[in-house]
Formats: C-alpha cells, structure tokens, sequence
C-alpha cells in the first residue's frame, strides 16, 4: 500500500459528512462554505509520543485525543466545531494501528460532526498535528480576557481524574478495580465540554479549557483580564473515584496541578448566575461547580483551611 491508497482507505471518508464542504480530501486543499453572520475560529494542537501520550498508548486512544484535545479549544471558545485537517508523521506503515487510529479520530469526530477535509502524511517519529476549525456567530466568541473582579468562577466536571489515571498508568498512583478504571478512562478518552461551551456564550464573561493543570490555566486566564482569583481548595469538585485512590490530600494536588483534564474554567457575573444555572440544568453534565471569585489584583490564590496553599507549576514544554 502506498500513500495514496493509505490515505484513500483511511482518511478520504472520516468523520461526518458536511454539506458546508464542497471540497474535501484529494485536491491541493479543501473549500468550505462559512455561513453569513458568523467567524471562523481555527486551533491546532500537536501530539508527540512520549510526549504527549505515553509510547504504549493504544492506536484508538492517540486517535479520539488528537481530536479531543482541539475540540476542547474550541468548546472554550463557545464555538462549534466543523472541519478538521490531519498532519500525520509516522515511523512506518503499519495498518493494525492505522486502522485503530482512523476508528478512534472518526468515533469522535463523527460524535462531534466534523468532517475530515484535508491533511499531509510523512515518515518519522510518530507525531499527530490536528487542525480544527469551526464557527460562532459574529462577535459572541468566549475568550480568556473577560474576567471582572466579583465574578464567580466555575469549572465543569472534575478536574485531575485524568492526571489521576495517567499516573496508574505510570504506575505512580495505586489503586484496583473500577475506581481504576474510571479514572484510566477520562485519560484515555477525554470528552470534551463542547456543547456546554456553546451554552456558556453571553453567560461566562471569560473561558479557558484546563489542559496544564487548574492553577495554571487559571493564572493564564486572570492574567489576560488583568485580575486575581482567589479559589477555596474544600470547593474543588472531587470525583468519588478521585477520593478513594489518591486521598483528600494529593486528590486535591492532582485537581490543581494536574493537566489533560479538558474541562472548561470559566467566570460569570454573579447577575448571570441564574441563566448558567438554567443552562447547567439541561445540560446533563456536571457543568457548574463554583470554586472561588475573581478579586482586583494579579495572580492566584488558593485558600486552604488553615491558609494559603502553595501553587503547582502548570505544564511547560520549555519551562525550567
Ligand atoms: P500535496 O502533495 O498537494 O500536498 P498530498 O499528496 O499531501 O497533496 O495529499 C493529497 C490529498 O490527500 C490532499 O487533498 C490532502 O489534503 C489529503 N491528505 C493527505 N494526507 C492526509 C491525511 N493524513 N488525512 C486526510 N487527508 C490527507
Ligand atoms: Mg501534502
């Protein structure tokens, strides 16, 4: 099998079939249509293994997390997801993974409605970069530098069950049976807040997706809105998982410094309180615990029961 027959069986039909395409995978890039009244929004995100995802990691599991990691970009945007291109680099044509690969990106992509328009494949060390584009009416984008002072802050789900599962992986957190699971799963295949990102537009006066740790992102966002937050440590939503392998103590260390957790942070005006809720509500999800209050200042304060705590340092590829 040559490139071409590669790409053609793998990657020329993935995902969801989109009308707005008129033209997908096979020429020299792709068309598709953005409707009036609304912008374009784009990310990208690289994967490297050993890096990223550890070297073992099942073919399915690097698929759905390539796409996974962009979505959750995007759903902190407020935006819908559309379109995808795949920038794929791998040491050698191996099918069983191709095929594993191609089901896991498609699963989500197909979850999500976005369709496959395009991508480069190359030979060298296994390296996945995922454009995705997608749409939000004009103007209404969430972003990081909204924040007030007196906003309440929030954050969905439950923040470092995947950091938690990825150290049983690594082997350094112990633990057995479905609690294991639970936790080795929301590693493996992060699901992202996109619809709740959606909901939050014209609610949340700011929004960031957690991928480095819930501190770190935190002081990304309060810095770009140029003020402080002051989060309650006996606030952060722990997951009964969470609690019973790892123990308050270190249960809490993992929700703060984690990483990989692609829950969405995000503030709203305590006069905005009543629309989240309601969007919370249907939402299903656990979309809304509120974990402390945006204060004039700089930085991040986390408050413990007997004082403040000290930070973890967020994820930083270049970092000391
Ligand atoms: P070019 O040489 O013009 O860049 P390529 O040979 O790289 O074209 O790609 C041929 C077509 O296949 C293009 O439409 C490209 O978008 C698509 N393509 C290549 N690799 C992938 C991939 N991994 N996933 C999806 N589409 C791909
Ligand atoms: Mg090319």
């Amino acid at each position: 099998m040559g490139e071409f027959e590669l790409i053609d069986r793998y990657f020329a039909q993935l995902g969801a079939r989109r009308p707005d395409v008129s033209l997908g995978v096979g020429d020299d890039a792709a068309l598709m249509n953005v409707p009036a009244g609304h912008e374009l929004v784009a990310c990208v995100d690289t994967l490297v293994a050993g890096q990223h995802f550890p070297h073992d990691s099942h073919a399915d599991d690097i698929g759905w997390r390539a796409l996974a990691v962009n979505l959750s970009d995007l759903a902190a945007m407020g935006a819908t997801p559309a379109w995808a291109t795949l920038a794929l680099t791998m040491p050698a044509l191996d099918e069983d993974w191709l095929e594993g690969f191609a089901a896991g990106l498609g699963a989500i992509a197909t979850q999500h409605r976005v369709a496959l328009v395009g991508g480069d494949t190359t030979r060298g060390p296994l390296t996945i970069s995922v454009s995705l584009m997608g749409l939000v009416p004009a103007g209404s984008a969430l972003r990081r530098g909204g924040a007030r002072a007196g906003d309440l802050i929030y954050v969905t789900g439950w923040p470092g069950d995947a950091a938690a599962g990825l150290a049983l992986l690594q082997g350094r957190l112990q633990g057995a049976g479905a609690d294991r699971g639970a936790l080795e799963l929301k590693f493996r295949r992060p699901e992202p807040r996109v619809a709740f990102g959606a909901r939050l537009r014209g609610i949340a006066s700011s929004c960031i997706d957690v991928s480095d740790g819930l501190a770190a992102d935190l002081g990304r966002l309060v810095a770009a809105s140029g003020v402080g937050a002051v989060v309650r440590a006996a606030e952060l939503p722990l997951s009964r998982a969470l609690y019973a392998l790892a123990g308050e103590a270190r249960a809490r260390e993992f929700a703060l410094g984690g990483g990989d957790d692609y829950e969405l942070l995000y503030t709203v005006p305590q006069t905005a309180r009543n629309q989240l809720f309601q969007q919370a509500a249907s939402a299903g999800a656990p979309a809304c615990h509120c974990i402390g209050e945006v204060v004039a200042g700089r930085g991040v304060r986390v408050l413990g029961e007997r004082g403040e705590l000290p930070l973890p340092r967020g994820w930083d590829h270049f970092g000391p």
